[in-house]
């Protein structure tokens, strides 16, 4: 066979020439649609290419993106890595000290940020070391006076000041791609750097029918953000088999997505189950119905049972789906069946949570015991999971020592805890790792623990998740003080707002006389979680 690399700018030059005339549609910041379609993504996205030429960034300079799901920031994913860049999406919703650290470890030359960010950037700017030009993602009469103030470019004089046409160059398909931070370990942010190869695959094997279910006929709105893990391979996926897409900017609250589902006939989107709850009880609450949309995916966190039960009443599929950014993300699937005789009202437990589902093509699976012998997959053996693949990360992006590779043996160690079936169902059932995740974005629970024991009368903190019905899960604070002291909960609270973002801040406050300890003098969290259920 041919040796063709798998290049993303194969996609959209595919997108351009066989499904030219398909709409994308997008909100932008002052709330109005914009109509596009691939032909113009891909001519605006060899302007781009150009302008990056004419700043002689070298290949594999990395170019940062604090950008919302627009048609402008689909056009800055094919124009940088489409010319030999690596495309780094940058989550903006981290708090300002880490959005500094994940752009000087990425040294990315470049920025390109939603004018709805310009006030994050500008606060920062003077430590951001290796940023030479901040390009804001609007037109000239849309740039906020303090980016002109800043010196900041406008993205629409980019793209006008250079020719369309560019002479994309013909990549190793092993070369960086995209880049995109995962703050869900302990200590600092870690880079997972995809491939051309590996985020061609992902984007090709999440198309299948039962995952995502991708084609010509489909309308897809990926919710989930593209700062996410390439907004779960939607934006790849989707101008691959030419469908339409509908990106629906920062307006993520239950009734903008309800209206965009209905006037743009959305058949399919993704997101974290919080969206979905806020959603659902939008249109009970409203008596709305969301024909015409087909079906959902739900991943990031587990979905609860009662969620994929309140899809199915309104004649919706669900998929779900379970993946990290160390996993491209996709690594499982389940596509829910509609249940022959669906419980009746109100017995269906809101806390059963749905398994994650079998493995995609080239995805494999093994459990793992603290022995690090391999367990059956008999459906109720729990141990460590592990995953291998060839959109899986086998080191991450010149990683702090202490977790030069977290790949161990050829296989990638989730830190989540499952079973397996015999015929390959996965199910997550706990979670090795500490960290917490709310409306599918992690809180750190090492930095909620500094922070805490930065307060004079805190002996000892651990933080630990807890279930929560909107957020999947909410931080409590277990602490132990010093002896004599007895500060109040809310003044312990305070000392912390002031240190992590907002919705960081833990719901409770545990004081306790001790904490359960490992041999080693771990805090054994699992203990504590248990405990947070019971
Ligand atoms: P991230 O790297 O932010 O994508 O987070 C990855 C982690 O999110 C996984 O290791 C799981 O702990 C959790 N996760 C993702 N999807 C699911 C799911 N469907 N069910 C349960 N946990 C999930």
């Amino acid at each position: 066979m041919m040796d063709q690399p798998l290049l993303i700018s194969s996609i959209i030059r595919h997108a351009a020439a066989c499904h030219g005339s398909t709409e994308i549609v997008s909100r932008i910041s002052d709330g109005s649609l914009h109509r596009t379609n691939y032909a113009e993504v891909y001519e605006r996205s060899s302007k781009l290419a150009n302008a990056l030429a004419s700043w002689r960034l070298q290949r594999g300079d990395r170019v940062g993106t604090l950008g919302w799901n627009d048609h402008r920031h689909l056009e800055i994913y094919y124009g940088v890595s489409g010319a030999g860049f690596v495309c780094h999406t940058i989550n903006p919703r981290l708090f300002p000290d880490q959005i500094v650290y994940i752009v000087n470890h990425a040294s990315d030359r470049l920025l390109f940020v939603d004018p709805s960010f310009v006030g994050l950037v500008a606060d920062v700017r003077q430590r951001l070391q290796s940023v030479e030009r901040v390009i804001v993602m609007c037109s000239a009469s849309a740039m906020p006076p303090e980016a002109i103030a800043e010196g900041f470019e406008c993205y629409e004089e980019v793209i006008a000041a250079h020719k369309s046409g560019f002479d994309w160059p013909r990549l190793d398909e092993n070369d960086a791609a995209g880049l995109c931070y995962t703050s869900g370990t302990t200590g600092d942010p870690k880079g997972v750097l995809y491939s051309h190869r590996s985020t061609a695959l992902h984007a090709l094997a999440v198309c299948a029918p039962d995952v995502f279910n991708l084609g010509e006929r489909t309308t897809v709105m990926p919710v989930v953000p593209m700062f996410h893990v390439n907004g779960w391979g939607l934006p790849h996926a989707a101008p691959m088999v030419g469908a339409r897409l509908v990106l629906p900017g920062q307006r993520l609250d239950p009734a903008s997505l309800y209206r965009l589902i209905t006037t743009e006939k959305v058949t399919f989107t993704a997101g974290v189950p919080t969206v979905w709850g806020s959603l659902l009880d939008w249109i009970d609450d409203n008596k709305g119905e969301i024909a015409p949309l087909e079906r959902v995916a739900i991943g990031g966190a587990a979905c609860p049972q009662i969620m994929a039960d309140r899809f199915h009443k309104q004649g919706v599929d669900v998929v779900h789906a379970w993946g990290m950014t160390e996993t491209s993300p996709v690594g499982l699937a389940n596509r829910c069946t509609v249940p022959a005789s669906p419980a009746p009202e109100g017995i269906m437990s809101p806390n059963r949570r749905l398994k994650q589902g079998k493995p995609l093509f080239g995805v494999e699976t093994r459990l793992l015991n603290d022995d690090d012998s391999v367990l059956p997959h008999d459906g109720t053996t729990s141990g460590r999971l592990q995953v291998r693949g060839p959109w899986v990360a086998s080191s991450y992006f010149n990683p702090p020592l202490e977790s030069a590779n977290r790949a161990n043996d050829g296989w990638f160690e989730t830190g989540d805890i499952a079973t397996i079936e015999a015929a390959g169902t996965v199910e997550i059932v706990d979670r090795a790792k500490d960290v917490i995740k709310s409306g599918g974005e992690w809180i750190s629970s090492v930095t909620l623990e500094n922070a805490a024991m930065s307060h004079p009368d805190v002996y000892e903190a651990a933080a630990v998740a807890r279930d929560d019905e909107r957020w999947g899960e909410r931080p409590v604070l277990f602490v132990v003080l010093r002896p004599g002291t007895a500060p109040s909960k809310e003044g312990l609270l305070s000392h912390l707002g002031t240190r992590v973002a907002r919705w960081w801040v833990p719901d409770d406050i545990h004081f306790v006389d001790d904490l359960p300890h490992t041999a080693t003098g771990k805090v054994v969290k699992a203990t504590l979680r248990r405990r947070l259920r019971q």
